[in-house]
Formats: C-alpha cells, structure tokens, sequence
C-alpha cells in the first residue's frame, strides 16, 4: 500500500485502526511500540503515584499542552486548539501585555503587604472604581478558596452567627470549611453531607427547577425559599450569619439567575440580620458582558464580593470586596496577614489585566460574541432532540443535553462522548452540572465571531453521529 512515512499527528488514531499493530510479530507488548502514547502512560501513572490519584485529567486521550497564545492552546506535537473553557486565561493566554508587567515587577521587588507600595494601593483603587457603594474595601488573596474562607470569617465576625445558606449543586472551593458549604461535592462520591449549621436551597433554574420559564415571577418564587430556610433558621432559635451564592451558577450547570432572584433573596436574609456573600470568581471581570459584575444584571449589591481565576490572567491572585462596617467589625484585634496576598508582582500582573480588559474592549466583545454564540446554539434545540436546553449570558453559556424532553432525564454519556469528540476535531470543551450532562462554554474574553461559527458548525456535525442519535 501506499503508507505515508509521516502525518499529522491527529490523524494517528486512524492511521493506528487501520494498520496492524507489529507488537505480536515482535513479542512486544502493544504499549512498547507506540512511542507517544508510552510517553503519557509514563506521565499519568507517575502522577497518579506521587501527585494523588484523585487528579483527574480531561478527555479519554488527554492531552499535553505545552503553550497557549490568545484563546489557543498548542499540544506537544503542535496541534492548535481551540479553548472555550479557560475563563482563567480571561484575556487571553500569556497576553504580552499581562507577561510583560509580571516580568518587570518579578525584576524589581516582590514583597508583602507590610511595606508600602504603590501598586497595592494604586489596584486596589482600579479595582474598587468597579464596584458600586458601599463596596469599597478589598482584601488580596491568592484564591477563590482563600477568598471565600475570609469571605466566611468576615460574615462570622459581623454576625456572630454561624449558620449558612447555600445553593444545592454549588462549588466554592477545596479548603474543609468549602467543601462544607458546596453540595458539589460533600453530596457526591467521597463526601459525607452536609454539616448541621449549612442550609441548602434549591437551584433557581428556570429548566429543571419546580418553577420553569422566565417569568420575573419565578426568580421571587425561588428566592421565597431562601425566605423559608430563613424562617428555619430562625424557628431554631438562630440567626443566618450568611447567604453565599455565585452570581451565574458554574458547577450548577451554567444556570443563569432569574430575574428578582439576588434582591428578593438579599432581602429576607438582611432582615434576619444576615449577609449576603455574592461568589464572582468564575464570572466576573466583565464575562457577563452587559455588565462588568455579573450580580449587576441582577441590580443587586452584595454585602461581599469575592474575586478569583480570571483576576491575574492565570497568576494566582484574588480578592474579597466589602463595606467599610463590615470590614471594621472584622478589625477585631486579631492581624490578618497574608504571605503572598497583594503582593507588588500580583497586583501589577492584576492592574495589567484591567489595562487590557478596558483598552481591547473585551467586556463589550463578550457581550457581542456571547449574544451571538447563544443565537447560534438555539437553533441546535429545534434539530437535535438531545438538545434541551441552550442557555447563557456574555461569553458563558451551557448546552444541557437529556435523553428525554419530558422526563428530563440527563445524558451524562452524550455529553461526554460529545466534549471528547470536539476535541479530536481541536475544540477544547468540558461538561458540568451535578447531573454532568452541561456543556459548557467560558472561553477566553478575546473569542471571535469566526470561533463561534467554527465551534457551532463541529458542534452540529458531531451532533448528527449516528451514536448520538435516539
Ligand atoms: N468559587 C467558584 C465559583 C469557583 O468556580 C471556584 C473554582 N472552580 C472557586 C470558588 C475556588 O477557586 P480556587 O480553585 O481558585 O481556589
């Protein structure tokens, strides 16, 4: 036959189906003669042995990503992809702009907050100019974990009241006291509940909840039970020291929240005394696009904000925004003091992003190509049965597939199957939702009209597999 001696290394899988494997013929095991598949079996049992097991790493084939430039990652053997899920690399990957304050701080100083500096100050000015009243106080961190732990202390100290009110299906972040308050994951496998002083409330979605649709009706109806976990509380003879939710829900499945929902809910826990915790750190910076805080298109203002993954552009910095009373009812005599936390490379790296959110437009680009990207996923629902709903505001979206439009039963299997066959065609996706049955879209805030019609457009035709269909 006429084999060609080199291809391009995504078409090795079909070149491997269709040519006979010379292991038997040599007494090798098949594993012993692929050379770049040795290479990674090498790598994730090495990670599995002496990075924990419960790493878990994307797509039946994973990959290795060796660079990333605007939203493209490159793969070892030279592949471009396209990422529509990092929201971490928010404008886009090593952004030179981002890669060059980072390096010439790095070049500098790099200290803590203990000594005076401009850039701490000046960001925390930027910053703060992006939030309505009261907000105006802000902490540094380095993670969404680390913000929502001092989010919690903070709620805790002003208060003094322990018991928290949590979305069901939520996430926000891997230190105990999180795993606590996020259903993610003390309800799946490996955790064990939830413990007595957190409270959960049903998701508002309009989908799958009790109450469908978009009426401006149904957002004070799902707040109305946040209201009733109130009353519980109270019943107890307690009060909420918080409610926390994320202003778009991410591990919730893409969920965006009905209208009325944040204010109705703000008021009944206020009422009770308690405080209201708004989780940006997966949607904020401008990704909602009407808005740069995606608890803006609710018209809601949180008592605390907390900010994270797309903050540094990949560099680990975070933050917790709050009012003045409730920052000095947490100047409780006690330091706070954080290593890393608002350091002068963090916080020039943090001020770069902003320069490049605002001087490429990006919040209004996520906002015209995240418009777009929903107009062209809609149509999906009309020709592909397993397509029951396409949902999304600025550049995040979700595509939640079921099997059954009426019972809504999940398809967590199709979901799956779909992500890894986008990726064999260079698209970089994932799947969320406690059912893990939502694709999902975050992609970097640079994402053109041409990637969305290249995604859609693979999207459909994957979408006709004959696997895939009823
Ligand atoms: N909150 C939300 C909504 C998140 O999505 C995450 C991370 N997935 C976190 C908090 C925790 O952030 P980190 O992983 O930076 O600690």
């Amino acid at each position: 036959g006429d084999f060609p001696g080199v291809a391009r290394s995504d078409y090795q899988r079909v070149w491997n189906s269709i040519s006979p494997s010379p292991a038997g013929l040599l007494g090798l095991e098949d594993i012993e003669v692929s050379c770049a598949t040795r290479k990674d079996i090498k790598t994730i049992s090495y990670r599995r042995d002496h990075l924990g097991k419960n790493l878990s790493i994307s797509y039946d084939k994973p990959l290795t990503i060796v660079r990333g430039v605007a939203q493209y990652l490159y793969s070892d053997t030279g592949q471009a992809y396209l990422d529509c899920v990092n929201n971490v690399a928010h404008v886009g990957h090593c952004h030179p702009h981002v890669v060059a304050a980072g390096q010439k701080q790095m070049g500098v100083l790099n200290t803590n907050t203990r000594y005076l500096h401009d850039h701490i100050t000046n960001y925390a000015k930027r910053l703060l100019a992006k939030f309505p009243e009261p907000l105006s106080v802000c902490y540094f961190v380095c993670t969404g974990s680390e913000a929502n732990e001092l989010a919690l202390r903070m709620a805790r100290a002003y208060t003094k009241a322990r018991d928290i009110i949590i979305l069901d299906g939520a996430y926000h972040g891997n230190t105990q006291g999180l795993i606590d308050i996020s259903p993610y994951k003390h309800d799946g496998p490996g955790g064990s509940g939830a413990p007595s002083w957190t409270h959960k409330v049903m998701m508002p979605c309009g989908y799958r909840g009790p109450y469908k649709g978009k009426d401006p009706q149904i957002g004070k109806r799902y707040a109305e039970e946040v209201g009733k976990v109130v009353d519980h509380i109270k019943g107890q003879g307690k009060r909420p020291a918080v409610f926390i939710c994320e202003s778009m829900l991410g591990c919730g499945g893409q969920v965006i929240l009905p209208e009325n929902y944040l204010t109705t809910a703000f008021d009944r826990v206020r009422a009770a005394g308690g405080v209201c915790i708004i989780d940006e750190v997966q949607v904020g910076f401008g990704r909602a696009g009407s808005h740069f805080w995606a608890f803006e298109t609710q018209d809601a203002i949180p008592d605390i904000v907390t900010l994270g993954k797309p903050m540094g552009n990949g560099h680990p910095i975070a933050a917790v925004v709050t009012t003045p009373e409730i920052a000095a009812a947490f100047n409780n005599g006690m330091e706070y003091f954080n290593t890393f936390g608002g350091n002068p490379v963090s916080c020039a790296i943090g001020m770069a992003v902003l320069d490049v959110i605002e001087k490429e437009n990006l919040q209004e680009n996520a906002h015209v190509i995240g418009k777009y990207l929903i107009e062209k996923l809609r149509p999906l629902k009309e020709t592909f049965p397993l397509v029951g709903d396409v949902r999304g505001l600025g550049l995040y979206a979700g595509v939640e597939l079921v099997v059954d439009r009426h019972t809504l039963e999940p398809a967590p299997d199709h979901a799956s199957y779909i992500i890894n066959r986008m990726r064999d065609h260079g698209i970089l996706l994932s799947t969320d939702g406690p059912l893990h049955n939502v694709i999902k879209f975050k992609p970097p805030m640079v994402f053109s009209r041409e990637n969305v019609d290249r995604v859609v457009k693979v999207l459909e035709k994957i979408l006709q597999e004959d696997c895939l269909q009823p």
